[in-house]
């Protein structure tokens, strides 16, 4: 998709833009191990410039403000949803002002509350094309790595549209590119932009999870149903270490230690800001492709380490 049809794309989605329900309607929750502690409260903050994270304790949902609207990255779950919009509104923005909304990868825990904020705000929504029939779906397609994990669903979302690597997106004065970063999922998609503190722009990287994680039974390094995605896991992950990145925000706020920066600004108003980190998405890297290299020799039959 070239930049000029990418603009009017989204443009166009605001024309279809119908007059929103005036309270968010979540879906019901889902259920799992983790979502509860994922699910804590988190007070909604400034990361630099333009860009804020809105999303909850262990699930990012990241929002960029334009001249012209708002983009919202990910959805967490669905009882995620209220507190994503609470933080929104608490920061002084208006979330059916969202025009669109992207997605790093189409598993629950991100995927689940992009339905109830797609249907609130009219927004047009943007994943890695290999990722398009998951969200409307509701459900991983039979080549996600995590696919034969039970209860794996979440709402199917509508107004799914698929973006290829280097797709520029634009709403307003700001410009959101698409990289393509398939391995944890076939889709999967980091995004940036650049927000600006007055004169002072920095490159902001939204990482997708680059993690080896599967279904048991599943081969990352191929079988009689698939063959190695191992190649272009790698790619993925060097492709972040080499994004300029003076911002990393991860999927999981742990990945990038979100919190750590977060204590360390507090504990210095006035400092510099803990979240320009050059490093981040080289360590972000390092670790994703030492996790990919001990589950092929996993794989192999080889030990670990
Ligand atoms: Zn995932």
């Amino acid at each position: 998709m070239t930049d000029r049809a990418a603009v009017l794309l989204v443009l166009s989605s605001v024309s279809l833009f119908q007059s929103a329900p005036t309270r968010i309607q979540p879906d019901p929750p889902i259920k799992c191990d983790s979502c509860a502690d994922w699910n804590q409260p988190r007070e909604p903050f400034k990361v630099y410039g333009n860009t804020y994270y809105v999303g909850v304790g262990g699930l990012s949902s990241v929002l960029i403000v334009s001249d012209a609207g708002l983009i919202l990255v990910d959805g967490a779950l669905p009882q995620s949803v209220p507190l994503i919009d609470a933080g929104i509104r608490t920061l002084g923005f208006r979330t059916e002002d969202i025009k669109l909304i992207l997605n790093g990868h189409t598993h629950y825990d991100h995927a689940g509350g992009l339905s109830a904020l797609q249907r609130f705000t009219g927004a047009r929504v943007m994943t890695g094309t290999a990722g398009v029939r998951a969200l409307e779906q509701g459900k991983p397609t039979p080549d996600d790595p995590q696919v034969a994990f039970s209860d794996n669903g979440f709402p199917p979302v509508a107004n799914v549209h698929g973006v290829a690597d280097g797709d520029v997106l634009r709403v307003g004065n700001v410009t959101v590119t698409a990289h393509a970063t398939p391995g944890h999922t076939p889709g999967g998609t980091t995004w940036t932009w650049r927000s600006c503190e007055g004169a002072r722009c920095l490159d902001v990287v939204y990482a997708d999870s680059v993690s080896a994680v599967s279904a048991p039974g599943f081969r990352f390094t191929g079988d009689a149903t698939h063959s190695s995605i191992v190649d272009s896991f790698r790619r993925s992950i060097t492709r972040i270490a080499e994004l300029p990145c003076d911002i990393m925000i991860g999927a999981h706020p742990f990945v990038g230690d979100l919190d750590g920066k977060l204590k360390r600004r507090a504990e210095q108003p006035g400092g510099p800001n803990p979240f320009i980190d050059a490093g981040a998405c080289r360590a972000l890297a390092a670790g994703a492709m030492k996790g990919l290299d001990d589950r092929i020799a996993e794989e192999s039959g080889k030990k670990k380490n």
